[in-house]
């Protein structure tokens, strides 16, 4: 249950509704979907299992919405995201308690993520008014063959419903980066919140509720995406996609229609370590970027580079980091809490047995106490281990030794994933030189990879994405370009 009576009209006895229409519902088909609690593995929330009626309802009244909000003035859009932030960021600490509960997100990072939400949401507004104001401005002459007698007038115009569709790993933050957007831009929004995530995610649209969002505009639709996911992303009525998962993204994008897609996926982030990095601050970066939330983030750091000659330094540093972890509860907010299912689980424990068998060196014991998997590095990992290129999205982190810079970035781009990586070194040539030769949506040096700040340019090549996020190229993705042509008379024509 929630523990704010500001949520209670989002609850019908013990099950989440869901919203539409600008009103809380229970769905017609008397089902709900159970939402595990990662740690004790107890049923912790039911939601609502919406059918396809629902969706198309829902989907009607997105489309009647639109068409008004997109004549709302655009310093009025942005005040009402403004208010929507402020609550947010008010109801921090009960949404927060469902990040907890449903996805082991510990509890300082799940405030964090939501105060991050509520920042992301207010800059979105700001930046939409700077840049959804200015259009162009094009005379025709400049063109060959043609005349000062055309002049054309762009501007940008909304895209119409977008469907949101976020992961596990961040509910919140993650459906705001698609939500503020889109409607600051004139769009309206249907929310698939992930499974696990769906009660943060209800929460989270309460505050749009609260904010006098038009009825409609927002809606958010529960059910497990193997029986919704594919009639929402092909349903007609969708304008637009914005996706962040895994693999499904890219089944999604071969079923989707012809609308325009935002997929952020997977990632294999790769660590590059040369002979002169500052080793303690690698050893630092790899905690915080291969362990942070249990490695449960897209662009955690999935597999160090390290050259030969630094690897025993490198490896013991990061050893007696990784034996200070904390191991433990989400609510005690441990550094490593469970992982969100038991099927991860067992997919991370299937890729670390692989390496055993192939002789990759456990720096720790492994262990694993139903979701909850203790931190390992895997030493001596090499290519023909299916850990080299998979990703784990749990603690196990493995680090491959590398004789020479050109081996990091082979591996780095024969990977399906690119997303992001980093070098470490002092030399800012050979850094530049590195980062310029490895073929991924960003390359971060001397840090681990990281999203943000939220303005900042967020873009995966290959499996890893379509397009590129960041609060202005996400509001610019979701808008058109629409064209005035004004026809003057032929330059024979005389004025007086
Ligand atoms: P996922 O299994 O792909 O699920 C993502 C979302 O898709 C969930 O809301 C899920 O709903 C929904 N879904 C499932 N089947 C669907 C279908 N057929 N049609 C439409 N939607 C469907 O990913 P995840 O396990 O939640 O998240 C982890 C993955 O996300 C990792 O690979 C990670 O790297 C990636 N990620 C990428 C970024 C980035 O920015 N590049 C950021 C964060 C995470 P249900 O929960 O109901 O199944």
């Amino acid at each position: 249950m929630s523990s704010s009576s500001e949520f209670d009209d989002i609850i019908d006895k013990d099950v989440y509704k869901y919203y539409a229409d600008g009103e809380w519902k229970v769905s017609a088909s008397g089902k709900f979907v159970p939402i595990i609690n990662p740690s004790t593995r107890q049923l912790q929330y039911k939601v609502q299992a919406c059918t396809q009626e629902e969706v198309n309802k829902a989907l009607e009244s997105a489309k009647a919405a639109q068409k008004l909000w997109a004549k709302v003035p655009l310093w009025k859009r942005a005040e009402a995201l403004h208010k929507a932030a402020a609550l947010l960021k008010q109801y921090k600490d009960p949404i927060a308690q469902c990040l907890v509960k449903e996805v082991a997100k510990p509890a300082k990072d799940a405030v964090t993520e939501v105060v991050r939400s509520g920042d992301l949401i207010s800059y979105c507004a700001e930046e939409g008014v700077r840049i959804l104001s200015e259009g162009k401005f094009l005379v025709s002459d400049s063109f060959p063959g043609n005349e000062r007698n055309k002049l054309c007038l762009a501007s940008k115009i909304p895209l119409g419903v977008v469907l949101a569709i976020p992961p596990f790993n961040y509910p919140v933050n993650l459906a705001v980066s698609k939500i503020a957007p889109a409607l600051i831009a004139g769009n309206s929004v249907v929310l698939k919140p992930p499974t696990q995530g769906a009660v943060s995610g209800l929460h989270m649209v309460h505050c749009f509720h609260l904010a006098g969002f038009p009825k409609g505009l927002i809606s958010c639709i529960t059910g497990k995406g193997s029986e919704i996911g594919d009639f929402l992303t092909m349903h007609p009525g969708v304008n637009c996609i914005s996706f962040t998962g895994g693999d499904t993204g890219i089944a999604i994008s071969k079923k989707a229609g012809m609308v325009p897609l935002q997929m952020e996926l997977g990632g294999k982030d790769a660590c590059i370590v040369l002979e002169d990095a500052d080793l303690e601050l690698v050893a630092a970066n790899i905690i915080k970027g291969g362990f942070s939330y249990s490695g449960q983030r897209c662009t955690a750091i999935k597999v160090v580079l390290v050259m030969e000659s630094v690897a025993d330094a490198l490896v013991e540093k990061v050893v007696a980091k990784v034996n200070k972890l904390k191991v433990g509860a989400p609510e005690d907010d441990c550094d490593i809490t469970a992982v969100v299912s038991e099927s991860s689980a067992k997919f991370i424990e299937g890729l670390v047995m692989d390496a055993k068998e192939k002789g990759a060196t456990f720096c720790q014991e492994y262990k694993r106490e139903g979701n909850l998997i203790w931190p390992l590095l895997l030493d001596h990992v090499r290519p023909d281990m299916r850990i080299a290129w998979e990703e784990p999205f749990g603690p196990v982190l493995p680090v491959i030794r590398i004789n020479s810079v050109e081996e990091g970035i082979h591996h780095c781009n024969a990977s399906n994933f690119a997303l992001q990586g980093c070098v470490f070194t002092k030399d800012i040539n050979k850094a530049m030189m590195i980062s310029d030769a490895m073929e991924t949506g960003t390359v971060q040096i001397n840090s681990a990879p990281a999203r943000g700040p939220d303005h900042f340019p967020f873009q995966g090549l290959r499996d890893s994405g379509i397009g590129s996020q960041g609060i202005t190229n996400s509001i610019n993705m979701m808008t058109k370009v629409k064209t005035t042509v004004i026809n003057l008379p032929s330059p024979s024509y005389t004025m007086g």
